[in-house]
């Protein structure tokens, strides 16, 4: 049987792991378009901080751990997909076959269409690449526009503050983190960065870049201001690297879909991680989830159907936890709430705490946190585990922070009653 696996990012390199060891001696190649050996974008900040070399990015350390499990690593890039033929064609010419086949080609910055995005000195902050550029440009007192303040924007924040940059964020959205956090907890993130000494602009687009009289750059903002920059990083977004299977047949909407197996509507065909559009675990609808955690489930999951044994996944699971200059944001499951929900808030602006939880019947849905670290695992397992709360569902609409007592005595319900069950 010859698996091949089109990506080497988390995806790619856990599914390659993970039919290995089910299948010792099925053939596996794996296909990686960057010139690195794989390595995990998440660790691009502390890289830009400075703790750790590029070597520390790299997803396995030893330098022949592919070979010894006998994973074929192959360079190039799918440019084409023949379903019927069972084979791709990569950038160079070279034909691969495959009896089965996954893509987790992850995706790509969105570059806007904003005049000057070309211009030397902007940069997407997306891959090695990318990061050696912004090491380059942000010395201490140099001038970064940061264009969003989304999850990727927020992530590097930090590091670009520890470079000893001077730092203006501009986000159109009304707050930070829109498409992530509440309002309010948007909100709070926007006043803690600003207390931490980086300007920002909400409700504001960068209009367009030219070269600057007095610095190599110069934006033009919406609010009519003009900003003298040595960097701009653009994170505005990023979508998935699919163009390769235009014709193939495989269903594509925001990402490719796929079903609880990760398999596509194409026989052997399967595909996980950031390129996928999935069924999520809350509301059931198919989504774009790209962060590390899901790919890595996504390809455990692919691997299994790959091999011909089905586990199907529980869904994705939206589980958003960053660190915005040391202030620890998380959003999990349904975090905006349903319609026929109820919520409560619970806010300390002065000390940066921020909770809010949703609720349908007594089932916390969602929930947004800052500031309280101790919560995440809790509220993660009550929302992942469909916690019946009973009782307690009123209790936390009247007092939030009592979230801790309540998952311990629903926990508590809830091994007895697996007891009881198990006696009759
Ligand atoms: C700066 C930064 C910080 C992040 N921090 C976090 C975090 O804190 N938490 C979190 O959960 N997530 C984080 N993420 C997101 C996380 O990195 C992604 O969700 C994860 O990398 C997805 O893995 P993947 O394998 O699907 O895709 P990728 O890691 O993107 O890997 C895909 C691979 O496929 C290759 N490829 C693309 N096209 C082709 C082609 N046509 N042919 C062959 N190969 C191709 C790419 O070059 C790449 O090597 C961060 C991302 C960035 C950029």
């Amino acid at each position: 049987m010859k698996h091949l696996i089109l990506g080497n990012g988390p995806a790619g390199v856990i599914a390659a792991e993970s039919i290995r060891k089910m299948r010792p001696h099925d053939e596996i190649i794996m296909v990686g378009s960057e010139p690195e050996p794989p390595y995990s974008r998440m660790a691009i900040p502390y890289l830009l901080v400075g703790n750790i070399q590029e070597q520390g990015t790299y997803l396995r350390k030893s330098v022949d751990h592919f070979e010894r499990l006998n994973i074929h690593q192959r360079a190039g890039k799918a440019t084409a997909l023949d379903v019927k033929a069972k084979t791709v064609t990569l950038e160079s010419g070279d034909v691969l076959a495959y009896d089965k086949l996954l893509i987790a080609t992850g995706a790509r910055p969105i570059r806007p269409p904003i005049a000057g995005m070309d211009l030397p000195g902007v940069h997407p902050c997306w891959t090695l690449a990318d990061a050696r550029k912004i090491i380059e440009l942000a010395k201490p007192g140099a001038r970064v526009l940061q264009m969003g303040a989304g999850f990727i924007g927020c992530i590097i924040m930090e590091a670009l503050a520890m470079r000893g940059v001077k730092l203006t964020v501009v986000e159109m959205g009304n707050r930070m983190v829109p498409r992530m956090m509440t309002e309010g907890a948007g909100t709070m993130i926007k006043a803690w960065v600003q207390k931490k000494g980086v300007t920002v602009f909400t409700d504001t687009r960068v209009e367009a870049i030219g070269s600057g009289a007095d610095a190599p750059l110069q934006a033009k903002l919406g609010n009519g201001q003009t900003l003298d920059c040595d960097l701009i990083i653009s994170a505005t977004g990023v979508k998935p690297n699919l163009d390769f299977i235009a014709g193939s047949g495989i269903e594509v909407d925001a990402g490719i879909l796929v079903d609880d197996n990760m398999a596509t509507n194409i026989a052997d065909v399967y595909a996980a991680g950031d390129v996928t559009q999935a069924r999520d675990f809350s509301t059931g609808e198919k989504v774009v989830n790209m962060i590390q955690p899901a790919a890595a489930d996504d390809a455990r999951t692919a691997a299994m159907a790959m091999i011909g044994k089905t586990a199907p996944g529980r869904g994705t699971f939206a589980m958003n936890v960053l660190d915005t200059l040391g202030l620890i944001a998380a959003s999990f499951g349904q975090w905006w709430g349903a319609e026929d929900g109820q919520s409560v808030e619970l806010k300390d602006e002065q000390r940066f705490k921020y909770l809010r939880l949703e609720f349908k019947g007594d089932v916390l849905i969602g929930a947004t946190s800052l500031g309280l670290t101790d919560h995440v695992g809790v509220l993660r397992g009550l929302i992942q585990g469909q916690v019946k709360l009973g009782e307690w569902k009123d209790i936390l609409l009247s007092d939030p922070s009592r979230l801790m007592e309540a998952y311990l005595a629903s926990a508590q319900a809830q091994t007895q009653w697996g007891v009881v069950k198990s006696a009759a």
